[in-house]
């Protein structure tokens, strides 16, 4: 079927299953896993007919939950849920991280274990990388495992992790061998949070909301069927995962609406600040920058026909996606004026506080997954090849 029909076909069937309630939602319906059950029937019954499709992961393979799709059928899909204003189903670390990682690196066995659970939405994952001295430099990671035969012990702490306290298992970096360089002693586990060795603790920000945990780890236990790749060999694995990362942290669907638009419709066109010369220069310069990074990454996605994540290719999508973000909501919150300063309550709209909440939050956007400052430094070694 050819890439309109299909798009037309998916638009058809979304308008017929995804429910009134749930149309326009930014939010995806789930994120998976057995401690945030779904509670709202209408959102139940869209993600049970999106999972029977195959379309929770569209384009993983069939025997894992998946559909199957090819990579111009994923993306005609994704624009049909785009124009209905039908939201993702599901969305976490198990669908754009670990499952993509585990797909390309996993044993049959892992795969079969782990990937139906995570399309299904019945395990919630989350990302054991960065420790309170490994961030940037996550080579330097010291959180330790030790061999115990068929298992090892895990003992050491992971901060910034983001869904832990929701999360069922993690994917985690640990140092094996302490005394080869850095990148040769890290293995790449798998295990469960719900066990005596696992403690987390939410770390409150000045929001009051806690996206991030500290895990402790006090001989917390990982199958050695549960190791990815080979003992000592798990920095490979980490870095492809990051790559998975970046790629959906840089892929989401552009914003099918311009600045002017979105402000407008809290302030008015002509109350706006768009009547400043200056400024209008620079919603101009934004918008001409996101369609460049559209395009850019449309001709991208055509010529990656096989629909493999790229590698260091996803370093130069992701700074460019988080900072034209940034740009983005600095901008809407700006011409918001004062209806862009709330931050609870009277007399601020629900969606002006939701717009200036996450014009703060994208901010973040800029640092997870490796900061701004370190995918350049990736661009520079590897896509440039420029000297260290
Ligand atoms: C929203 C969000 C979610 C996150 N979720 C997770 C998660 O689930 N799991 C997880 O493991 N981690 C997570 N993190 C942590 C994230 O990976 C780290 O914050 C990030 O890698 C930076 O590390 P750091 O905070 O230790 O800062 P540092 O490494 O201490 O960096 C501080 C500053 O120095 C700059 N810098 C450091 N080294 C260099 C260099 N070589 N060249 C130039 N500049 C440099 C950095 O760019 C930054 O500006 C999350 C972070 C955020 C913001």
């Amino acid at each position: 079927m050819d890439f309109d029909d299909f798009r037309e076909d998916a638009e058809q069937w979304l308008t017929d299953n995804c429910p009134a309630s749930l149309l326009g939602r930014r939010e995806p319906v789930s994120g998976g896993g057995r401690k945030v059950p779904i509670t709202d029937p209408d959102s139940q019954r869209y993600f049970d007919a999106m999972l029977e499709r195959g379309w929770t992961v569209p384009h993983w393979p069939t025997e894992y939950g998946g559909a199957g799709l090819a990579a111009d059928e994923h993306y005609a899909l994704r624009q049909a849920m785009s124009n209905v204003g039908a939201p993702m189903p599901l969305a976490g670390m198990g669908t754009t991280m670990i499952g993509p990682t585990l797909l390309e690196h996993g044993t049959p066995e892992q795969k079969a274990r782990h990937l139906p659970k995570i399309a299904s939405g019945e395990i919630r994952w989350c990302q054991g990388y960065s420790e309170p001295g490994a961030g940037s430099d996550l080579a330097s990671l010291t959180t330790r495992a030790i061999d115990e035969g068929d298992h090892y012990l895990i003992n050491g702490s992971k901060i910034w992790t983001s869904g832990a306290q929701y999360a069922d298992w993690i994917f985690c970096l640990v140092r094996t061998d302490f005394d080869a360089p850095k990148h040769e002693g890290i293995s790449f586990v798998l295990f469960s949070m719900d066990q005596p060795g696992v403690s987390v603790k939410p770390i409150r920000l000045i929001s009051g909301a806690s996206p991030f945990c500290q895990c402790f780890f006090d001989d917390a236990r990982a199958l050695k069927e549960d190791l990815v790749g080979k003992q000592n060999r798990g920095w490979t694995i980490a870095k492809r995962l990051l790559q998975h990362e970046r790629s959906s942290i840089s892929g989401a669907m552009p914003a099918t609406r311009s600045v002017p638009e979105v402000a407008g419709e809290y302030v008015g066109m002509a109350d706006g600040r768009i009547a400043d010369a200056a400024f209008r220069r620079q919603v101009i310069d934004h918008e001409l920058d996101a369609l460049a990074f559209t395009l850019t990454q449309q001709r991208a996605r055509e010529e990656n026909t096989d629909g493999r994540t790229q590698t260091y290719a996803t370093s130069i999508f992701k700074l460019c996606r988080s900072e034209l973000t940034v740009r983005r909501t600095e901008l809407i919150v700006a011409m918001m004026g004062t209806r862009g300063v709330g931050w609870t309550g009277e007399p601020f709209k629900s969606d002006e506080l939701e717009e200036t909440r996450f014009w703060l939050a994208r901010k973040a956007g800029t640092i997870a997954g490796g900061s701004s400052e370190v995918q350049r430094n990736v661009i520079a070694k590897r896509v440039l090849g420029l000297p260290d």
